[in-house]
């Protein structure tokens, strides 16, 4: 299994609920997951819990066969390689789209880096906007500069928050659809998380619903056949 999430837990400092509990989830490479709850069912504690922006207390995530957290493991979220997009962009204002998306990249070497970049751009359409700065976009624009960088490093496993959510209706339809195809083309292994029934339908191979911090389906329910 290319991601392994076990039995995670995780309740918040003077939380009297479990945010998370018991939860896991097995994905191919390549597989596009799809949690999707109600607000306060836990879709975001999840999602933190794999970025490590919190430590479980009980439980182990490993990717591609590396243990991340779990059994006094923690890998702190900038070694983790997990691309991450969420709802409001978090574009770097003050970057044009080409540093935004080189920020990614600042570790390659400089042939690499523009190689990469020009492969980005291309990937999301927007070659002939690379100098612009964020505010000068479109928010469907805006969305596909913060795919292309959180896509840049070839991160292992790709997360996002609501994506679509601060899209009008007809743009989210266009760049899910987009979505769908960058991912596939990219073999991206990735998890997304809303409260979108048809965001999940459209975009996930499999969907997982979770209510209270629990999976009520992790996988399809076994068909009862009942043989005398
Ligand atoms: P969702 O993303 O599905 O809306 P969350 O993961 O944000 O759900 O929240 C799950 C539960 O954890 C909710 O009951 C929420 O109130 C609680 N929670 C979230 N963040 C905090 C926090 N920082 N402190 C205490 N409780 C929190
Ligand atoms: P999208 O379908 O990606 O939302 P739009 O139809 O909103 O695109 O935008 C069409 C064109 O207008 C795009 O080429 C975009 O660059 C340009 N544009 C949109 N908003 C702005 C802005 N605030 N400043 C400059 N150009 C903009």
């Amino acid at each position: 299994m290319f991601v392994q999430i076990e039995n995670l837990a995780y309740r918040y400092q003077n939380a009297n609920q479990p945010a998370i509990q018991d939860f896991s989830l097995y994905m191919n490479k390549g597989e596009i997951i799809a949690i999707l709850g109600e607000s306060g069912s836990g879709k975001s504690t999840v999602l933190r819990l794999l970025a490590g922006l919190e430590i479980p207390q009980a439980g182990s995530i490993s990717i591609n066969g590396r243990q991340i957290a779990g059994d006094h493991t923690f890998i702190p979220p900038e070694k983790r390689g997990i691309g991450m997009v969420f709802q409001d962009y978090a574009l770097f204002p003050h970057m044009t789209v080409e540093k935004n998306i080189l920020f990614g990249l600042r570790h390659l070497k400089r042939m690499q880096k523009q190689e990469r970049l020009a492969e980005m751009l291309e990937l999301v359409n927007l070659s002939d906007y690379k100098k612009r700065y964020p505010y000068e976009l479109s928010g469907g624009q805006q969305q596909r500069v913060a795919l292309a960088r959180a896509l840049a490093p070839a991160p292992s496993l790709m997360l996002f928050d609501e994506p679509f959510s601060n899209l009008d209706a007809s743009l989210q339809v266009k760049i899910r659809d987009e979505l769908k195809g960058i991912l596939k083309q990219t073999n991206s292994t990735s998890i997304f998380v809303t409260h979108d029934q048809a965001d999940a339908a459209a975009l996930a191979d499999r969907t997982i619903f979770i209510k209270q911090g629990m999976v009520k389906n992790a996988e399809p329910a076994p068909n009862k056949s009942y043989s005398l």
